[in-house]
Protein backbone atom coordinates (compact mmCIF):
# COMPACT_ATOMS: atom_id res chain seq x y z
CA UNK A 1 0.00 0.00 0.00
CA UNK A 2 0.97 3.42 -0.53
CA UNK A 3 -0.14 6.01 1.26
CA UNK A 4 -1.85 9.26 -0.56
CA UNK A 5 0.14 12.07 0.45
CA UNK A 6 -1.88 14.83 -1.58
CA UNK A 7 -5.01 14.46 0.39
CA UNK A 8 -2.85 16.24 3.55
CA UNK A 9 -1.56 19.21 1.36
CA UNK A 10 -5.14 20.48 0.76
CA UNK A 11 -5.92 23.73 2.27
CA UNK A 12 -7.04 22.82 5.41
CA UNK A 13 -10.33 24.29 7.02
CA UNK A 14 -7.64 25.56 10.31
CA UNK A 15 -7.29 28.30 7.64
CA UNK A 16 -4.00 26.77 6.96
CA UNK A 17 -1.83 24.72 4.10
CA UNK A 18 -0.17 22.27 6.15
CA UNK A 19 3.19 20.73 4.51
CA UNK A 20 3.84 17.48 4.24
CA UNK A 21 7.74 17.14 3.30
CA UNK A 22 7.77 13.11 2.96
CA UNK A 23 7.50 11.95 -0.83
CA UNK A 24 6.60 8.88 -0.72
CA UNK A 25 5.18 6.13 2.23
CA UNK A 26 5.16 2.60 0.77
CA UNK A 27 3.91 -0.07 3.47
CA UNK A 28 4.31 -3.68 2.07
CA UNK A 29 5.92 -6.94 1.93
CA UNK A 30 8.78 -5.81 -0.01
CA UNK A 31 8.96 -2.57 0.09
CA UNK A 32 12.74 -2.49 0.23
CA UNK A 33 12.83 -3.67 -2.92
CA UNK A 34 11.44 -0.70 -4.39
CA UNK A 35 14.05 1.70 -2.39
CA UNK A 36 16.58 -0.76 -4.08
CA UNK A 37 15.29 0.27 -7.72
CA UNK A 38 14.68 4.37 -6.69
CA UNK A 39 18.24 3.49 -5.91
CA UNK A 40 19.68 2.71 -9.11
CA UNK A 41 17.53 4.55 -11.32
CA UNK A 42 19.06 7.77 -12.63
CA UNK A 43 16.44 9.92 -11.33
CA UNK A 44 15.74 11.34 -8.00
CA UNK A 45 16.93 9.24 -4.99
CA UNK A 46 19.63 7.46 -8.28
CA UNK A 47 21.77 11.02 -8.34
CA UNK A 48 22.70 9.74 -5.23
CA UNK A 49 26.50 9.08 -5.37
CA UNK A 50 27.61 8.43 -1.77
CA UNK A 51 24.75 6.92 0.36
CA UNK A 52 25.30 5.24 3.57
CA UNK A 53 23.35 2.75 5.41
CA UNK A 54 22.63 3.50 9.23
CA UNK A 55 21.58 0.85 11.57
CA UNK A 56 22.87 -0.96 15.06
CA UNK A 57 23.35 -4.45 15.94
CA UNK A 58 19.96 -6.06 16.40
CA UNK A 59 18.41 -3.75 13.36
CA UNK A 60 21.10 -4.73 11.13
CA UNK A 61 20.30 -8.52 11.79
CA UNK A 62 16.73 -7.48 11.18
CA UNK A 63 16.97 -6.38 7.57
CA UNK A 64 20.26 -7.44 6.34
CA UNK A 65 18.82 -9.84 4.18
CA UNK A 66 16.58 -8.03 1.97
CA UNK A 67 19.04 -5.27 2.23
CA UNK A 68 21.96 -7.04 0.42
CA UNK A 69 21.93 -5.61 -2.92
CA UNK A 70 21.17 -2.26 -1.18
CA UNK A 71 24.15 -2.09 0.82
CA UNK A 72 26.37 -3.30 -2.23
CA UNK A 73 25.59 -0.19 -4.09
CA UNK A 74 26.01 2.41 -1.01
CA UNK A 75 29.26 3.92 -0.11
CA UNK A 76 29.55 1.70 3.15
CA UNK A 77 27.22 1.21 6.31
CA UNK A 78 27.71 2.03 9.88
CA UNK A 79 26.61 -0.12 12.73
CA UNK A 80 26.08 1.25 15.63
CA UNK A 81 26.56 -0.83 19.13
CA UNK A 82 22.95 -1.79 20.26
CA UNK A 83 24.03 -1.36 23.72
CA UNK A 84 23.60 1.91 25.50
CA UNK A 85 22.52 3.02 22.10
CA UNK A 86 20.27 5.95 22.83
CA UNK A 87 18.99 9.10 21.03
CA UNK A 88 21.38 11.40 22.97
CA UNK A 89 24.71 13.59 22.40
CA UNK A 90 26.77 10.72 22.69
CA UNK A 91 25.27 8.80 20.02
CA UNK A 92 24.80 12.19 17.55
CA UNK A 93 28.91 12.40 18.47
CA UNK A 94 29.64 8.59 17.53
CA UNK A 95 27.55 8.47 14.43
CA UNK A 96 28.85 12.01 13.63
CA UNK A 97 32.76 10.90 13.79
CA UNK A 98 31.93 7.83 11.57
CA UNK A 99 30.01 9.11 8.77
CA UNK A 100 31.60 9.46 5.76
CA UNK A 101 32.36 13.38 5.23
CA UNK A 102 31.16 12.60 1.11
CA UNK A 103 28.09 10.91 2.47
CA UNK A 104 25.17 12.62 0.41
CA UNK A 105 22.26 10.48 1.55
CA UNK A 106 21.70 8.78 4.74
CA UNK A 107 19.41 5.51 4.69
CA UNK A 108 18.19 4.84 8.43
CA UNK A 109 17.41 1.18 8.90
CA UNK A 110 16.02 0.45 12.99
CA UNK A 111 13.19 1.93 15.30
CA UNK A 112 12.90 5.25 17.35
CA UNK A 113 16.70 5.71 18.11
CA UNK A 114 18.38 5.07 14.89
CA UNK A 115 15.50 7.80 13.12
CA UNK A 116 16.46 10.26 15.72
CA UNK A 117 19.84 10.25 15.39
CA UNK A 118 19.64 9.93 11.54
CA UNK A 119 17.43 12.89 11.33
CA UNK A 120 19.52 15.10 13.47
CA UNK A 121 22.72 14.57 11.90
CA UNK A 122 20.98 14.54 8.43
CA UNK A 123 19.21 18.11 9.33
CA UNK A 124 22.84 19.78 10.76
CA UNK A 125 24.76 18.44 7.54
CA UNK A 126 21.90 19.33 5.09
CA UNK A 127 21.70 16.04 3.72
CA UNK A 128 18.60 13.91 2.88
CA UNK A 129 17.54 10.59 4.93
CA UNK A 130 15.16 7.49 4.19
CA UNK A 131 13.45 5.54 6.45
CA UNK A 132 13.28 1.63 6.88
CA UNK A 133 11.56 0.93 9.88
CA UNK A 134 12.41 -2.05 11.52
CA UNK A 135 9.90 -2.03 13.70
CA UNK A 136 5.96 -0.75 14.31
CA UNK A 137 7.42 0.79 17.49
CA UNK A 138 7.00 4.43 17.34
CA UNK A 139 5.29 7.47 15.50
CA UNK A 140 8.04 9.52 15.11
CA UNK A 141 8.93 7.63 11.66
CA UNK A 142 8.08 10.67 9.51
CA UNK A 143 8.24 13.64 12.40
CA UNK A 144 10.84 16.73 11.35
CA UNK A 145 11.60 16.78 15.27
CA UNK A 146 13.72 14.23 17.22
CA UNK A 147 13.25 13.36 20.61
CA UNK A 148 16.71 13.50 22.02
CA UNK A 149 18.44 13.67 25.58
CA UNK A 150 20.82 16.60 25.46
CA UNK A 151 22.78 17.43 28.52
CA UNK A 152 20.28 15.50 30.84
CA UNK A 153 17.47 17.44 29.85
CA UNK A 154 14.62 15.90 27.14
CA UNK A 155 14.19 18.53 24.21
CA UNK A 156 12.56 18.24 21.17
CA UNK A 157 14.76 19.24 18.74
CA UNK A 158 14.80 20.43 15.01
CA UNK A 159 15.38 17.83 12.42
CA UNK A 160 14.96 16.37 9.22
CA UNK A 161 12.19 14.38 7.75
CA UNK A 162 12.54 11.52 5.77
CA UNK A 163 12.37 11.73 2.15
CA UNK A 164 10.91 8.62 2.21
CA UNK A 165 9.64 5.71 3.94
CA UNK A 166 10.02 2.05 2.93
CA UNK A 167 7.96 0.03 5.73
CA UNK A 168 8.67 -3.29 4.89
CA UNK A 169 6.53 -5.58 6.24
CA UNK A 170 8.37 -9.50 6.27
CA UNK A 171 10.84 -6.90 8.12
CA UNK A 172 9.12 -5.07 11.03
CA UNK A 173 6.59 -7.65 11.57
CA UNK A 174 9.15 -9.86 12.41
CA UNK A 175 10.09 -7.61 15.30
CA UNK A 176 10.74 -8.73 19.05
CA UNK A 177 6.79 -8.41 19.79
CA UNK A 178 7.73 -6.24 22.92
CA UNK A 179 8.43 -3.32 20.07
CA UNK A 180 4.87 -4.15 18.53
CA UNK A 181 3.51 -3.79 22.03
CA UNK A 182 5.23 -0.45 22.20
CA UNK A 183 3.95 1.02 18.98
CA UNK A 184 0.20 0.21 20.10
CA UNK A 185 0.68 1.77 23.23
CA UNK A 186 2.37 5.32 21.65
CA UNK A 187 -0.62 5.51 19.53
CA UNK A 188 -3.38 4.85 22.62
CA UNK A 189 -1.44 7.63 24.31
CA UNK A 190 -3.37 10.16 21.52
CA UNK A 191 -6.37 9.69 24.02
CA UNK A 192 -4.68 12.11 26.31
CA UNK A 193 -2.81 14.33 23.84
CA UNK A 194 -5.80 15.02 21.92
CA UNK A 195 -7.81 15.68 25.22
CA UNK A 196 -5.11 18.18 26.13
CA UNK A 197 -4.67 20.11 23.25
CA UNK A 198 -8.62 20.92 22.92
CA UNK A 199 -8.81 22.05 26.39
CA UNK A 200 -5.49 24.38 26.04
CA UNK A 201 -7.60 25.72 23.12
CA UNK A 202 -10.71 25.55 24.90
CA UNK A 203 -9.19 27.68 27.44
CA UNK A 204 -6.42 29.37 26.32
CA UNK A 205 -7.29 29.81 22.65
CA UNK A 206 -4.40 28.27 21.22
CA UNK A 207 -4.43 27.40 17.90
CA UNK A 208 -5.96 23.88 16.84
CA UNK A 209 -6.96 22.07 13.98
CA UNK A 210 -9.57 19.78 13.68
CA UNK A 211 -8.29 17.83 10.38
CA UNK A 212 -5.04 17.15 11.89
CA UNK A 213 -7.43 15.71 15.53
CA UNK A 214 -9.67 13.65 12.84
CA UNK A 215 -6.38 11.86 11.38
CA UNK A 216 -5.06 11.18 14.67
CA UNK A 217 -8.40 9.99 15.87
CA UNK A 218 -8.41 7.60 12.52
CA UNK A 219 -5.09 6.51 13.85
CA UNK A 220 -6.69 5.38 16.86
CA UNK A 221 -9.41 3.48 14.63
CA UNK A 222 -7.13 1.66 12.74
CA UNK A 223 -5.38 0.30 16.14
CA UNK A 224 -8.05 -0.64 17.09
CA UNK A 225 -9.31 -2.67 14.57
CA UNK A 226 -5.90 -4.28 14.27
CA UNK A 227 -5.20 -5.27 17.64
CA UNK A 228 -6.49 -8.16 18.54
CA UNK A 229 -4.14 -9.88 15.36
CA UNK A 230 -0.96 -8.25 15.91
CA UNK A 231 0.17 -11.22 18.62
CA UNK A 232 -1.24 -13.52 16.02
CA UNK A 233 1.16 -12.02 13.30
CA UNK A 234 -1.14 -11.06 10.63
CA UNK A 235 0.87 -9.59 8.45
CA UNK A 236 -2.28 -7.25 7.80
CA UNK A 237 -2.43 -6.21 10.80
CA UNK A 238 0.89 -5.30 11.17
CA UNK A 239 0.81 -2.93 7.89
CA UNK A 240 -2.77 -1.27 9.58
CA UNK A 241 -0.51 -0.61 12.97
CA UNK A 242 2.25 0.78 10.41
CA UNK A 243 -0.43 2.99 9.02
CA UNK A 244 -1.65 3.74 12.10
CA UNK A 245 1.79 5.09 13.61
CA UNK A 246 2.74 7.05 10.36
CA UNK A 247 -0.57 8.48 9.94
CA UNK A 248 0.28 10.09 13.42
CA UNK A 249 3.64 11.18 11.89
CA UNK A 250 1.94 12.80 9.33
CA UNK A 251 -0.52 14.89 11.77
CA UNK A 252 3.02 15.86 13.42
CA UNK A 253 4.36 17.03 10.37
CA UNK A 254 1.30 18.87 9.46
CA UNK A 255 1.63 21.05 12.34
CA UNK A 256 5.11 21.08 12.74
CA UNK A 257 5.73 19.56 15.70
CA UNK A 258 4.47 17.03 17.76
CA UNK A 259 1.49 18.50 20.03
CA UNK A 260 -1.44 16.44 18.23
CA UNK A 261 0.74 13.57 19.53
CA UNK A 262 2.04 14.03 22.77
CA UNK A 263 1.10 15.68 26.07
CA UNK A 264 0.76 14.62 29.52
CA UNK A 265 1.39 10.91 29.18
CA UNK A 266 4.60 11.72 27.11
CA UNK A 267 5.60 13.95 30.05
CA UNK A 268 5.53 11.52 32.39
CA UNK A 269 7.28 9.26 30.10
CA UNK A 270 9.79 12.65 29.77
CA UNK A 271 10.43 12.98 33.43
CA UNK A 272 11.31 8.89 34.10
CA UNK A 273 14.40 9.16 31.56
CA UNK A 274 15.29 12.15 33.21
CA UNK A 275 15.67 10.44 36.34
CA UNK A 276 14.45 13.11 38.43
CA UNK A 277 12.48 11.31 40.93
CA UNK A 278 13.79 7.73 39.57
CA UNK A 279 16.79 5.56 39.11
CA UNK A 280 17.35 4.72 35.33
CA UNK A 281 14.42 2.26 34.18
CA UNK A 282 15.25 0.14 30.93
CA UNK A 283 11.44 0.72 29.73
CA UNK A 284 10.62 1.09 25.91
CA UNK A 285 9.39 4.40 24.86
CA UNK A 286 5.82 3.15 24.55
CA UNK A 287 6.08 1.19 27.37
CA UNK A 288 6.32 4.34 29.51
CA UNK A 289 4.00 6.66 27.75
CA UNK A 290 0.86 3.80 28.39
CA UNK A 291 2.06 3.40 31.91
CA UNK A 292 1.81 7.46 32.09
CA UNK A 293 -1.78 7.32 30.36
CA UNK A 294 -3.00 5.21 32.74
CA UNK A 295 -2.04 7.25 35.99
CA UNK A 296 -3.15 10.43 34.04
CA UNK A 297 -6.43 9.10 33.14
CA UNK A 298 -7.18 8.28 36.70
CA UNK A 299 -6.55 12.12 38.10
CA UNK A 300 -8.25 13.04 34.96
CA UNK A 301 -11.27 10.93 36.08
CA UNK A 302 -10.76 12.42 39.61
CA UNK A 303 -11.07 15.41 38.55
CA UNK A 304 -14.22 15.09 36.50
CA UNK A 305 -15.66 13.56 39.19
CA UNK A 306 -15.23 16.48 41.09
CA UNK A 307 -16.59 18.94 38.18
CA UNK A 308 -19.89 17.08 38.61
CA UNK A 309 -20.33 17.10 41.49
CA UNK A 310 -20.02 20.60 41.95
CA UNK A 311 -16.86 20.43 44.22
CA UNK A 312 -13.91 21.45 42.19
CA UNK A 313 -12.91 25.04 42.70
CA UNK A 314 -10.98 27.41 40.76
CA UNK A 315 -8.30 28.67 42.40
CA UNK A 316 -5.80 31.99 41.31
CA UNK A 317 -2.59 30.53 40.20
CA UNK A 318 0.18 30.91 42.28
CA UNK A 319 3.48 31.06 40.35
CA UNK A 320 5.35 27.98 39.12
CA UNK A 321 6.29 25.47 42.25
CA UNK A 322 9.87 26.75 42.83
CA UNK A 323 10.66 25.48 45.72
CA UNK A 324 9.75 21.94 44.75
CA UNK A 325 11.55 22.45 41.90
CA UNK A 326 14.86 23.23 43.45
CA UNK A 327 14.07 20.22 45.46
CA UNK A 328 13.90 17.50 42.25
CA UNK A 329 15.18 19.10 39.23
CA UNK A 330 17.69 20.90 41.11
CA UNK A 331 19.09 18.20 42.66
CA UNK A 332 20.20 16.78 39.46
CA UNK A 333 21.46 20.30 38.12
CA UNK A 334 17.91 20.88 36.29
CA UNK A 335 16.76 23.90 37.67
CA UNK A 336 17.97 26.75 35.50
CA UNK A 337 17.13 24.76 32.41
CA UNK A 338 13.94 23.97 33.98
CA UNK A 339 12.90 27.32 34.75
CA UNK A 340 14.18 28.05 31.07
CA UNK A 341 11.95 25.84 29.56
CA UNK A 342 8.84 27.15 31.66
CA UNK A 343 9.32 30.43 30.25
CA UNK A 344 7.34 32.06 29.46
CA UNK A 345 4.98 30.21 31.91
CA UNK A 346 2.06 28.54 29.47
CA UNK A 347 0.01 29.37 32.90
CA UNK A 348 0.04 32.98 32.65
CA UNK A 349 -2.13 32.24 29.63
CA UNK A 350 -5.50 31.06 32.06
CA UNK A 351 -7.76 33.20 33.27
CA UNK A 352 -9.13 31.63 36.45
CA UNK A 353 -12.55 33.00 34.93
CA UNK A 354 -12.43 31.54 31.92
CA UNK A 355 -11.33 28.08 33.29
CA UNK A 356 -14.46 28.43 35.66
CA UNK A 357 -16.64 28.89 32.71
CA UNK A 358 -15.32 25.75 31.15
CA UNK A 359 -15.36 23.57 34.04
CA UNK A 360 -17.94 21.41 32.68
CA UNK A 361 -17.41 21.65 28.27
CA UNK A 362 -13.54 20.34 29.99
CA UNK A 363 -15.33 17.44 31.53
CA UNK A 364 -17.25 16.63 28.19
CA UNK A 365 -14.28 16.38 26.54
CA UNK A 366 -12.07 14.18 29.20
CA UNK A 367 -15.37 11.87 28.98
CA UNK A 368 -14.21 11.30 25.84
CA UNK A 369 -11.41 9.30 26.30
CA UNK A 370 -11.65 5.66 27.35
CA UNK A 371 -11.70 5.20 31.25
CA UNK A 372 -8.52 4.15 32.67
CA UNK A 373 -10.41 0.78 33.35
CA UNK A 374 -11.19 0.19 29.46
CA UNK A 375 -7.75 1.43 28.51
CA UNK A 376 -5.85 -1.55 30.63
CA UNK A 377 -8.43 -3.63 29.60
CA UNK A 378 -7.12 -3.01 25.85
CA UNK A 379 -3.53 -2.49 26.68
CA UNK A 380 -3.58 -5.80 28.68
CA UNK A 381 -5.25 -7.39 25.89
CA UNK A 382 -2.48 -7.21 23.84
CA UNK A 383 0.45 -7.44 26.17
CA UNK A 384 0.95 -4.01 26.48
CA UNK A 385 2.49 -2.19 29.95
CA UNK A 386 0.30 -0.95 32.24
CA UNK A 387 1.18 -0.73 35.67
CA UNK A 388 4.49 1.25 37.35
CA UNK A 389 5.82 -1.64 38.21
CA UNK A 390 6.34 -3.59 34.86
CA UNK A 391 8.40 -0.14 33.60
CA UNK A 392 10.42 -0.72 37.02
CA UNK A 393 9.11 2.09 39.18
CA UNK A 394 6.98 1.91 42.29
CA UNK A 395 3.18 3.14 42.81
CA UNK A 396 4.64 5.53 45.57
CA UNK A 397 6.50 7.75 42.56
CA UNK A 398 3.23 8.44 41.12
CA UNK A 399 1.45 11.39 42.80
CA UNK A 400 5.12 12.78 42.57
CA UNK A 401 5.24 12.16 38.68
CA UNK A 402 1.44 13.66 38.31
CA UNK A 403 2.71 16.78 39.89
CA UNK A 404 6.28 17.30 37.91
CA UNK A 405 6.17 16.05 34.46
CA UNK A 406 3.98 19.05 33.55
CA UNK A 407 7.22 21.32 33.75
CA UNK A 408 9.16 18.53 31.25
CA UNK A 409 7.89 20.83 28.53
CA UNK A 410 6.59 24.03 27.88
CA UNK A 411 3.66 22.72 26.37
CA UNK A 412 -0.23 23.13 28.45
CA UNK A 413 -1.99 20.05 29.22
CA UNK A 414 -4.96 19.98 31.19
CA UNK A 415 -2.53 18.20 34.25
CA UNK A 416 -0.89 21.54 34.17
CA UNK A 417 -4.15 23.42 34.41
CA UNK A 418 -5.29 21.37 37.25
CA UNK A 419 -2.68 23.32 39.59
CA UNK A 420 -5.18 25.84 39.23
CA UNK A 421 -7.88 23.38 40.47
CA UNK A 422 -8.65 22.25 43.84
CA UNK A 423 -10.74 18.78 43.64
CA UNK A 424 -9.91 16.75 46.20
CA UNK A 425 -12.10 16.72 49.71
ZN1 LIG B 1 -5.49 22.28 9.57
ZN1 LIG C 1 5.55 8.89 21.42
Amino acid sequence: MQIDLEQFRKPCTCGKTHEISVKGIWIDEGAVRHLYEMLTEEVELGTFIAPVIVWDENTREAAETAMEDIADICLEDICLESEDLHANNQGVAILDENLPEETDLLIAVGSGTIHDLCRYVAYHRGIPFVSVPTAASVDGFVSTVAAMTWNGMKKTMPAAAPLYVFADTNIFKEAPYRLTASGISDLLGKYIALADWKIAHLVTGEYLCQETCRLEYQALEEVLSCINYLNRGDSEAYEKLMYALLLSGLAMQMIGNSRPASCAEHHMSHLWEMEIINDHIDALHGEKVSVGMIQVRKRYERIVNAIRDGRCKVKEYEGMEEQLLQRTFGAKGLYEQTLEENTPDPMLLVSPFRLEEMLIPIADILDEIPSAKKLEKILKEADCCVSMEQIGLTDALVEDSLNLSPYVRNRLSFNRISKMLEYEV
